[in-house]
């Protein structure tokens, strides 16, 4: 049966990385006899350019009636003095809201030929496996009210951070089945000496584990995570956290693997549409040279074929190319060492290619 995939590259290396992802496809297509059907719609800054929107209503229909959605990055300086509903995130935190893609899975895992890339020592990162379930539809990034405000000649700002007890609760027991299918521990990570809205998630994620006996858990305030992933990550499984702390901790957990072109994510929802994105953002520093490490991308995509269409042997078999092709000592410009002549993303992605 053919697969419909949106395909939303974005700004900067999201158009470079999103034309990688489709050469592998297309090769995938080549080798199981599978037929996928793309279909490119614009997000971001590239839309707000061409259409005055960074989520076009065209964009978020085509969503809607594709099988799966592939997205590069969006944003850059070219829009950062825009208005608020002019921003490039804009867009992609409505086609999140939009979508309902409340669990964003952000896999982090070492790769045995990259370890001396990573700025940790070797034996702190060797063998680092673990999961971040991000909360994605809530908390900081929607809560409302946020303003600024000038009363009296005082100037006084507000974010608002908002959660309902479903929210929490389904983002958990998404954690806990993950888990199950894992190494069967869950690190809650949450600022309960704080905040009012981390009390909640602690006593949520209490009553989740109740209906998981064989799962552990285990509480984490999100300062001592911080510090936890750089000093020890091998203790970690799968971590599930609200939105803001997720996003800070996927970022400094990427760097376990040596560079942040490294992680692919998943953002589920419950109607069964699903997208996939790279962890990074758009590197308007190196947007345009044909630079960027496609990895992360590629194995969005390999996440893609497991989630969306089962596709495991697909999925599989793009992971080993890309590994392969690590392990045989190429890569882009983000993972070489001093003296190393670096591939370009269109040379990685041939390599890529040809070891499928
Ligand atoms: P966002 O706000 O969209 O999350 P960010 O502030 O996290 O973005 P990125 O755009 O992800 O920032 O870039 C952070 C740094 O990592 C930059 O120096 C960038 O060049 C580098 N980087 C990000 N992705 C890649 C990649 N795929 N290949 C090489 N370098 C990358
Ligand atoms: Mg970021």
């Amino acid at each position: 049966m053919e697969k419909k995939i949106a395909l939303l590259p974005g700004d900067g290396i999201g158009k470079e990385v999103m034309d990688g992802a489709v050469e592998i496809l297309k090769a995938i297509e080549e080798h199981y006899y599978h037929r996928f059907h793309f279909q490119y719609g614009m997000i971001g800054g590239a839309a707000i350019d061409e259409m005055n929107s960074p989520l076009p209503q065209e964009t978020l229909q085509m969503c809607r009636e594709s099988d799966a959605v592939l997205l590069g990055s969006v944003g850059g300086p070219k829009w950062d003095k825009n208005p608020s509903h002019l921003r490039p995130e804009k867009g992609l935190l409505a086609l999140r809201k939009e979508l309902d893609l409340y669990a964003n899975l952000r896999p982090v895992e070492t790769v045995e030929s990259l370890l001396d890339s990573s700025p940790l020592k070797r034996e702190y990162v060797e063998g680092v496996d673990f999961m971040i379930v991000r909360e994605l539809t809530g908390g900081l990034y929607f809560g409302k009210p946020s303003e600024r405000n000038v009363k009296n000649g005082e100037h006084t700002v507000v974010d608002t951070l908002f959660y309902k007890r479903d929210e929490m609760e389904r983002i958990i027991e998404r954690a806990f089945q993950l888990a199950q299918d894992r190494k069967k521990k869950v690190t809650s990570v949450d600022k309960a000496n704080v905040l009012e809205s981390s009390r909640m998630w602690r006593e949520v994620a209490e009553e989740v584990a109740m209906k998981f006996p064989d799962v552990e858990l285990q509480h984490m305030l999100v300062d001592h995570a911080a510090m936890a992933l750089i000093h020890n990550p091998k203790q970690f499984d799968v971590i599930v956290t609200e939105n803001m702390f997720g996003d800070i901790l996927s970022d400094e957990a990427s760097m376990l693997t040596g560079s942040l072109g490294m992680l692919p994510s998943a953002s589920l929802s419950a109607t069964g549409l699903h997208l996939y994105e790279p962890v990074h953002g758009s590197a308007p520093d190196i947007a345009g040279e044909d630079k960027a490490n496609p990895v992360a991308m590629i194995l969005s995509t390999a996440m893609m074929l497991r989630h969306s269409f089962k596709m495991e042997e697909e999925a599989e078999a793009i992971e080993n190319a890309v590994k392969h092709v690590l392990d045989s000592g190429k890569r882009t410009a983000d993972l070489t060492r001093k003296g190393e002549k670096p591939f370009s993303t269109s040379e990685l992605v041939e390599e890529i290619k040809a070891a499928l």
